[in-house]
């Protein structure tokens, strides 16, 4: 694991000071936070987690309702054709390739781990198609084990508008700077909060924060919501400019046209 640049321990009590005052705030707004992909036992979740990769919950939980009643273990995976799992998951986004990741991930479960899916971050990461992210939900998820914070595209921009990160797109940095002011029993329970309130508030286009919960402990909140007031302002001062402008070209037209009327009566007298 690349190892990022330890922040100060100034900045690090600011972010676990920060994370203090946000976490009952959020508990309290979001009380039904949880992972939000259907299923029953880690080898669901891992199928579920592998499929999810640049598609929407929804999506994958629908498919993975008929899936998991078909593909009962590992061996059910690895011993399907190559054709029939696509077929079967070809309603996701890149399904041949997260079809043939299955198969092969399945076929290395039952090879080296009798079928049965690791409980260990190190064993996980190993199988094909398994990164620390998906590890991570794993065993967050499916073993209640907080051995890491899981970083997808929200927790990234929330934990970045939250500064409780000096890392703006490195998942892997990210998360060493929220281990380290997150309380480890919280990890995987503060993920699912800042995915829920980056998709119900803090988006990534236009973020709410006129009625976020957690406004006043958010650094950047103040700087967005001033920066649409300068935006709103220049707006009105270029609508008050062009009104203006509008206004002098009409006199001046009037102006000429009295001036030409002037000189045709004067040429006639
Ligand atoms: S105040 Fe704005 S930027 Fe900060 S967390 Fe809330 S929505 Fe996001």
């Amino acid at each position: 694991m690349v190892q990022a640049k330890k922040p100060s321990s100034r900045l690090l009590t600011t972010r676990r000071r920060r994370v203090q005052l946000i976490l009952p705030i959020l508990n309290q707004v979001y009380p039904d936070a949880r992972c939000a992909l259907y299923f029953s036992n880690p080898l669901e979740l891992l199928v579920a987690t592998i499929l999810s990769a640049q598609c929407t919950d929804e999506r994958v939980n629908l498919v993975c309702r008929e899936l998991f009643q078909k593909y009962r273990s590992a061996g059910d995976y690895a011993s399907a054709s190559q054709a029939a799992l696509e077929n079967d998951i070809k309603s996701i986004n890149f399904f041949r390739n997260k079809a043939r990741a299955i198969r092969a991930m399945t076929q290395q479960l039952i090879d080296e781990h009798h079928g049965q899916v690791p409980p260990e971050m190190a064993a996980l990461v190993k199988l094909p198609g398994v990164g620390r992210k998906t590890a991570n939900v794993v065993l967050g998820n499916a073993f209640n084990q907080n051995v890491g914070v899981v970083v997808d595209t929200h927790v990234l921009r929330v934990a970045n508008r939250l500064e409780l990160t000096g890392h703006p797109s490195d998942a892997v940095k990210i998360e060493q700077d929220l281990i380290r002011v997150v309380p480890q029993e919280q990890w995987t329970h503060f993920s699912h909060l800042l995915i829920l309130h980056g998709r119900a508030i803090c988006t990534a286009r236009n973020p709410k924060c006129e009625t976020c919960p957690i406004f006043v402990h958010c650094p950047t909140g103040p700087r967005i919501l001033e920066q649409r007031r300068r935006v709103a302002d220049q707006k009105a001062r270029t609508k008050a400019k062009s009104k203006v402008t509008t206004k002098a070209k009409a006199g001046a037209k009037t102006k000429s046209k009295a001036k030409s009327a002037t000189i045709r009566r004067a040429a006639r007298a």
